[in-house]
């Protein structure tokens, strides 16, 4: 996915393997990025919209990945344990089904809310945090080769709002404390180490596929069609068009546009991707099957993708692939709980109810519904064979369900 593209290269830089950090776009129109472990990196689609740049966005994910990096995060879920206030938190670990509709290219939302205090409490870094996690940043950037001006962009977006009371402030701005130290700390790093690098033609691509993307979905449908008309890149034109179109529901002029955005660049897994999307909300799902069929081909490991095609099957009346996708979608990620939901269905649809239960428990205890999860897992203990690896992961689940029962009481 285009935010992929962008991010690969910082978390490389970081020391974080690409393939198991991920940088997922949450369903809200503030400005906020942050993370609460270390496989995951959250940006409000809001921040997304406001940074304006490629290299803005980069210096963002460059930030929260030395959070990760530099061990912030790390000692955080070490008191978190300690203090037993993971069942306050609803489990932060948890991330919920991919939200209105942006699909595979972007698109997650939260099981928990990021507003209560508690998780206020365990996102908001220190001074000193934030200072050392600019300053690896800018490290970041640099042997990425991206311009590390961005750091400074993205500090200037959120300058003056120091002065504001709290409930003013974008949320950022609450967990991240900025000081004009910090400014001119990344300021002074600029020129010191130049920002000569050229911005890279590809990343100026997949940023304006990204934001093309999200806009289009969160945007009324007559402006972008008015906006698409100034777009650089032909087929983001196209593929905002589709979304505008699929929004007014209007199939054949979605389906159309989309095609033309494909005819620019052919097996574009993430084009079949969407392609797929729109025809499957259309109730077309014969078409939605072969079109994803293709996204699958181009993109054989993005769980998002797998999962939508396994879902698009399951609509087509064909549960037997549809758990073979599934179940391949769980396996690269097993934090969705879209994906749970729907393998649930496929093992009920294909005669497997003990492993039904077990998705269903797992999907609670993912969101943190720990008497849910412990009343399912019970179930699926009772229906699946003992001692097998799914009846191991029942146990599991039922065992932690006793133990936070036996806390709240
Ligand atoms: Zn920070």
């Amino acid at each position: 996915m285009s935010l992929t593209r962008l991010s690969a290269p910082i978390l490389q830089a970081a020391g974080l393997n690409p393939n198991r950090v991920r940088v997922l776009i949450v369903d809200d129109s503030s400005l906020n990025a942050f993370v609460v472990d270390n496989q995951t990196i959250f940006i409000h689609y809001g921040l997304i919209n406001r940074v304006d740049s490629a290299r803005a966005l980069q210096a963002v994910i460059a930030h929260e990945a030395a959070h990760i990096s530099n061990g912030h995060i790390a000692r955080r879920m070490a008191n978190l344990k300690s203090a037993r206030t993971t069942a306050g938190l609803g489990i932060a670990l948890a991330v919920a089904a991919a939200a209105a509709g942006a699909g595979g290219d972007a698109a997650a939302g939260l099981a928990f809310g990021t507003s209560s205090s508690a998780m206020r409490a365990f996102l908001a870094h220190t001074r000193a945090e934030e200072a050392s996690a600019d300053q690896s940043a800018g490290r970041y950037l640099r042997s990425a080769g991206v311009n590390p001006e961005g750091l400074v962009e993205l500090h200037e977006i959120f300058r003056g709002q120091e002065v504001l009371s709290q409930g003013r402030q974008d949320p950022y701005m609450r967990t991240h404390p900025l000081t004009s130290d910090r400014i001119r700390a990344a300021k002074a790093y600029v020129s010191a180490y130049g920002n000569g690098a050229l911005p890279s033609a590809s990343d100026a691509y997949w940023y304006a596929r990204m934001r093309g993307k999200l806009s289009a979905f969160t945007r009324s449908p007559s402006w972008t069609l008015r906006r698409a008309a100034s777009e650089p890149y032909a087929d983001v034109r196209h593929m905002r068009e589709a979304i505008a179109h699929h929004l007014n529901s209007n199939l054949p002029a979605a389906v159309a546009a989309i095609d033309r955005a494909l005819a620019a660049r052919p097996k574009d897994p993430y084009y079949y991707d969407l392609k797929g999307q729109i025809l499957l909300e259309g109730r077309q799902t014969g078409a939605a099957v072969a079109a994803y069929a293709l996204a699958a081909q181009g993109a054989p490991s993005e769980p998002l993708i797998l999962g939508a095609y396994g879902r698009a099957l399951l609509a087509n009346g064909q549960p037997k692939a549809a758990l073979k996708q599934l179940e391949a979608a769980r396996a690269r990620d097993f934090r969705d709980a879209r994906i749970l939901r729907d393998l649930g269905q496929a093992y009920a649809q294909t005669g497997q109810p003990g492993m039904a239960s077990l998705s269903v428990a797992e999907r609670y205890a993912l969101q943190g519904r720990l008497k849910d999860a412990g009343y399912h897992a019970q179930r699926a203990s009772g229906l699946l064979p003992r001692g097998s690896p799914a009846w191991q992961r029942a146990e599991d689940i039922l065992a932690a369900a006793e133990r936070y029962n036996k806390r709240s009481n």
